[in-house]
């Protein structure tokens, strides 16, 4: 269970202070798909960050299994994020330097995964994606859908129980968006993650169980998706 409780996030800037979220809260269980929706400036990253603990929120708490993430000691804090949260940027952001094989396990290594361990489930996965081949490829080999989907293989190599994907198919066409939130959600009903996809793209609104629409940082409504 996913529980965001009235978070307020405060950005300083040259502009002045900004809300960039005001008072978010809503709820996703185990198995549940959920998109996060608003224009370009709506808070969504801010969100997903303050969610994944890349930023901290000003006010409000957020419990994701029953802990609160905001009040663990750091070192419990990191470990609880770097297991239990997988996370797909808007940018793919793979290292450039590894290659596909290395990227996906990278999680898995940190994680002290044996070398086997790492070896069956970097092959699964590759599988999975459709990648067999390209396993010793690097990240700019691959076109945006393969990037992508090299990114979704590395956020849930670990099983995380929640995975957060920020407009995952921003920089994809049609057909490619489809065969991307396709492997999402599949991933997300065989391990009953909670799946949170920040995005503006219908396709993906329409795959999801439940819409949390953001405007001006504020939950301006919360309804059902058609899957
Ligand atoms: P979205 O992802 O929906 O486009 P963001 O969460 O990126 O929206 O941004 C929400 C608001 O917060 C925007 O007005 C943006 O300019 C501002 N913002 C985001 N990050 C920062 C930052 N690091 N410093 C100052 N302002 C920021
Ligand atoms: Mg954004």
């Amino acid at each position: 269970m996913l529980e965001v409780i009235q978070v307020t996030k405060n950005y300083r800037s040259g502009r002045g202070r900004l809300k960039a979220l005001d008072q978010v809260s809503f709820t996703a269980a185990p198995g549940q798909a959920l998109a996060v929706s608003g224009r370009s400036g709506s808070g969504k990253t801010t969100l997903l960050h303050c969610i994944a603990g890349l930023e901290t929120p000003d006010e409000g708490q957020i419990v994701c299994h029953g802990k609160n993430i905001l009040r663990l000691s750091e070192s419990v804090r990191q470990q609880f994020l770097r297991t239990d949260i997988g996370i797909v940027f808007q940018f793919g952001n793979l290292l450039s330097y590894l290659t596909v094989d290395d990227n996906i396990a990278f999680p898995l290594r940190l994680g002290g995964w044996s070398r086997e361990a790492v070896h069956q489930r970097v092959d699964v996965l590759l599988q999975r994606i459709g990648l067999s081949h390209a396993g010793r490829a690097l990240p700019h080999e691959l076109s945006g859908g393969e990037l992508q989907r090299v990114a979704v293989a590395r956020a849930i190599a670990q099983r995380p129980r929640l995975v957060l994907a920020d407009e995952p198919t921003a920089s994809l066409d049609t057909a490619t968006s489809a065969e991307l939130i396709a492997l999402l959600m599949a991933f997300s009903r065989e391990e009953n993650t909670i799946l949170l996809m920040s995005t503006h793209d219908p396709a993906v609104m329409a795959a999801a169980d439940r819409i949390v629409s953001l405007a001006d940082g504020r939950v301006d409504a919360i309804t059902s998706g058609d899957r």
